[in-house]
């Protein structure tokens, strides 16, 4: 019993430090306008919200998005506190022309990369750079049950090349059961055609049981999601909801929508994977590539 040294309190040592600083986690927004992307967010964060600068609010008048904009919030949950950005963009693919559409986010998501190597080379390092490289693309797909526009093949191949894109069939509600399952396996089978490889990525580091899980969430992907500000009555019971002409949607009832599926996916088992891919594989993709083209 003597020879206990102690360094097994490294692990609250660590927590404590990180739970002080608090953790950045940076999601960008994209997909036509009035697919629902605002209420989803807000339907996944805004009920913990505890300061906010930005627009995070329920019941707020339409809002068209026509440049890129970000939106810092603070949510905290027994203690954790974790620093939001939300980056919403103009709806792409929104216009007659579409070419190029996808630039502008590409640039955005590449700046931030640049700005966080600029800050790493400086001679005077900050100890701690703040960081707003974006963690985690939402790619909302129209619920059309056809097929994807080559327009959004072309975006998701664009921004996966830069980010880790996560898929979602927006306002699932307007499909049946039925049409959502052949829509995603439709979607699925398009991805693997045009060799998309989106988001998780396995690694060495991965144990037996988050390759599982990895594999569990690929054959998930697209999320089929329904997203609402509003509280609904089901069997006396209020609930986060949509009314629509089959009946009452709870967004958080598995069996009538992927929502839950989504929000644990992205709060509660790929957060700190996802801001580690980042970092690992994207901003080194980058960070090699700028100090290569210094060298030259
Ligand atoms: P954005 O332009 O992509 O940000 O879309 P908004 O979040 O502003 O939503 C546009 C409209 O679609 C609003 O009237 C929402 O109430 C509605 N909406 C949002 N999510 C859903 C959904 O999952 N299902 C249905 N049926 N309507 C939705
Ligand atoms: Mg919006």
């Amino acid at each position: 019993a003597t020879s206990y040294v102690g360094f097994d309190t490294i692990t609250q040592q660590i927590e404590h430090k990180l739970l002080k600083r608090g953790f950045q986690f940076n999601v960008i927004v994209v997909g036509q306008t009035g697919l629902g992307k605002s209420t989803l967010i807000n339907t996944i964060f805004a009920s913990h919200l505890i300061d906010s600068k930005g627009r995070l609010e329920a019941d707020e008048p339409i809002r068209q998005t026509t440049e890129i904009q970000a939106a810092s919030h603070v949510i905290s949950e027994n203690g954790v506190r974790l620093r939001l950005n939300i980056v919403d963009t103009p709806g792409y693919g929104d216009n007659l022309n579409n070419e190029n559409c996808w630039d502008p986010i590409v640039k955005y998501i590449k700046d931030q990369h640049s700005a966080y190597l600029r800050k790493e080379l400086t001679a005077v390092r900050d100890r701690y750079i703040q960081d707003t490289r974006i963690h985690c693309c939402l790619f909302f797909i129209n619920p059309t049950g056809h097929s994807l526009r080559p327009i959004d093949i072309i975006v998701m191949k664009k921004l996966s090349e830069v980010v880790n894109v996560v898929p979602v069939i927006a306002k699932a509600d307007s499909l049946t059961m039925d049409e959502r399952d052949i829509f995603k396996q439709r979607i699925r089978a398009e991805l693997v055609y045009h060799n998309i490889v989106l988001y998780p990525f396995d690694t060495d580091e991965n144990d037996d049981e988050e390759l599982r899980l990895n594999e569990r969430i690929r054959n998930m992907i697209p999320f089929a999601v329904v997203g609402s500000e509003r509280n609904v009555l089901i069997d006396g019971k209020t609930v986060r909801g949509r009314k629509n002409r089959w009946g009452v949607i709870n967004i958080e009832d598995e069996r009538h929508c992927e929502f839950v599926y989504l929000r644990n996916f992205l709060t509660r088992t790929h957060l700190q994977d996802l801001i580690e891919t980042t970092a690992q594989i994207h901003y080194e993709a980058f960070r090699s590539k700028q100090l290569l083209a210094l060298k030259e």
